[in-house]
């Protein structure tokens, strides 16, 4: 039997869905905030779905925000859907 994949929570739609199938976005211990499309980097993570609708939500809510406890501006969203697109 296949082993089962951990859950996680998309940050804009908020479905639970399998870890391999979002993509993830990290604070770096600098504290910058990237995409991380391999999953593996260091540092905090937030989940996303591939889709730049999700990230148009989370960025509405101020999800990342909420998720890191820091103030995420504008050009960070409009970075992270640049490097969503080009995924
Ligand atoms: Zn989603």
């Amino acid at each position: 039997m296949e082993k089962k994949q951990p859950l996680r929570q998309c940050i804009g739609c908020g479905l639970q869905k399998e870890k391999r199938e979002l993509a993830r976005i990290l604070k770096t211990p600098d504290g910058e905030i990237v995409y991380d499309p391999t999953g593996r980097g260091n540092g905090r993570g937030a989940y996303l779905c591939r889709d730049a609708e999700c990230l148009r939500k989370a960025r509405k809510k101020h999800a990342l925000s909420r998720s890191f406890q820091q103030e995420i501006a504008d050009s960070v969203y409009d970075r992270l859907e640049e490097a969503m697109k080009q995924a």
